[in-house]
């Protein structure tokens, strides 16, 4: 895939991969400025064009603190990249200690945030339809940014509401009435979303499958039985919301006004406040964690009918003044977004740039804009050579099962089932950094809880060379 950088920046990293192609740091070489770029080629997007277009739209239309800042586009050939704030603080997912969670005073803060970010796209009557952990990033002072309007649709449009009826959205994370009615509102549907990202930042896991009558975690839930797990991790005043959240009836379930009402929303926390219940333990065979695309390149195809077209061209902005008035360093984004005159430049496999030994940060400089990776809690330091780790990673990864594939330069690709037998692929980077080799473990498909399981379970099977000093949570 040709990818032009314009002159003066450079793509330096991977952030994520995504259905139909990536998401890369450019960083600026001279003012250091960084921005998140997402490539997506319309060729392997081919069956809905439509989508990226109004992903882009809907973009357009967004300005809000919690929700990422969309700079504008371009297109090159069959590539689309989109230029967007770039969330150094990384997936809210990494917060997420597996069977855990978080501290309750840091999941209220973020549920805080995902709520005032909600509570603005419902306000413009737009829906995102696909809200997970996954889909929620942190910038470098942990402010949660919604982002991946994907699969997100105008819902009111001229203070007229419509029914949804398309089936989309991550099945863990989906209301009951989008599995059981031909029809549905659209707001409880991210309410009901949002409930399931608190319950997995309170207690490290998902709750069920999907939410339907032949699933038993489910059924137990109906049937209140808090003393199972995930919910008997979490204190009652957490859980009382989560009741009026995960609520079957979408008519009776909590509104945003109401949730900002509610006791535990409301209620100020001391940090580093320990949870009442505490975790019991690893999770059972009930509460694992099971996650199924419901977005499949077929079922993405189905997502703009006719009528939903019709309304998302009716609404279609202005472009955003933001880009103009960004800041006092607009001009450059200016310049990556239009690319005026600007020479491109390439090398052969970016996400290895910083094994370059140019790029490669001297003692001390933090400032260097290579170093400002994304904070991630799926990498660590050897302390052996980059020969002996990759024999090392070889050996136990292919004994603990995984299929090994050696791809560009230094990255292999891992790919196993997950204890739900869906499919968990992941990739990991060997960097060399500081005279010291990092490996750097990215999630490509599957569940982002069962990537962190894996990655654990390695991890400790690595313990003999693992560094135990420097522990990477941020290089900034
Ligand atoms: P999917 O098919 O999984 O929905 P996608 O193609 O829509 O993916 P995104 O979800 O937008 O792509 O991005 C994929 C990943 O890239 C994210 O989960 C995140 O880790 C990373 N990422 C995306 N945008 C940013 C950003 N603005 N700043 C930092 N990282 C980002």
């Amino acid at each position: 895939m040709a990818v032009p950088f314009v002159e003066d920046w450079d793509l330096v990293q991977t952030l994520g991969e995504g259905a139909y192609g990536e998401v890369q740091l450019a960083v600026n070489r001279k003012t250091e400025e960084a921005v998140a770029v997402k490539i997506v080629d319309m060729k392997r997007a081919a069956d809905c064009p439509e989508n990226i277009k109004k992903e882009i739209c809907i973009n357009k239309m967004l300005n809000h603190t919690n929700i990422v800042k969309f700079y504008g586009h371009r297109k090159e050939g069959t590539i689309q990249y989109l230029f967007l704030e770039y969330c150094r603080g990384g997936e809210l997912f990494d917060r997420i200690e597996p069977d855990v969670g978080m501290p309750e005073q840091e999941a209220q803060k973020f549920f805080q945030q995902l709520i005032a970010g909600v509570e603005y796209l419902h306000g413009l009557g737009i829906t995102h339809r696909d809200i997970k952990p996954e889909n929620l990033l942190l910038d470098d002072r942990d402010q949660l940014k919604i982002s991946d309007f994907g699969l997100a649709t105008v819902f009111r449009h001229n203070g007229r509401e419509r029914l949804l009826n398309k089936m989309c959205g991550t099945l863990p994370y989906v209301a009951p009435e989008l599995i059981k009615l031909r029809v549905f509102h659209a707001e409880p549907v991210d309410i009901w979303s949002c409930g399931i990202v608190l319950t997995a930042m309170l207690a490290g896991e998902l709750p069920w499958d999907q939410p339907n009558d032949a699933c038993q975690e489910y059924c137990d839930w109906k049937e209140s039985k808090h003393y199972l797990n995930p919910w008997k991790k979490i204190d009652s005043t957490p859980l009382a919301l989560l009741c009026n959240l995960l609520t079957e009836n979408p008519n009776s379930r909590m509104t945003v006004p109401d949730i900002k009402k509610d006791r535990w929303f409301t209620k100020p926390l001391k940090k580093g406040l320990k949870r009442h219940r505490v975790c019991s333990g690893g999770a059972t065979e009930t509460s694992e964690v099971f996650s199924k695309h419901i977005r499949s390149d077929a079922d993405k195809s189905l997502l703009l009918h006719s009528d939903e077209k019709t309304k998302y061209s009716s609404t279609q902005p202005e472009p955003r003044t933001a880009l103009l008035t960004w800041d006092s360093n607009a001009s450059n984004i200016d310049s990556l977004v239009q690319g005026k005159g600007y020479s491109f430049s390439q090398p052969a496999c970016p996400e290895n740039m910083l094994l370059s030994s140019q790029l490669l940060g001297t003692p001390g400089a933090s400032q260097n804009p290579w170093h400002r990776l994304v904070k991630r809690m799926t990498r660590f330091f050897t302390n052996v050579d980059a020969e002996s780790t990759y024999n090392n990673l070889k050996d136990t990864c292919e004994k603990m099962g995984y299929v090994w594939r050696k791809g560009c330069a230094n990255q292999v690709t891992l790919s196993t089932l997950d204890r739900r037998n869906n499919k968990l692929i992941f990739k990991v980077n060997l960097v060399e950094m500081e005279e010291r080799i990092l490996l750097d473990f990215r999630l490509s498909k599957g569940d982002g809880l069962e990537f962190k399981r894996h990655f654990l379970k390695i991890k400790k099977k690595l313990e003999d060379i693992v560094a135990v000093q420097k522990v990477i949570v941020s290089i900034t």
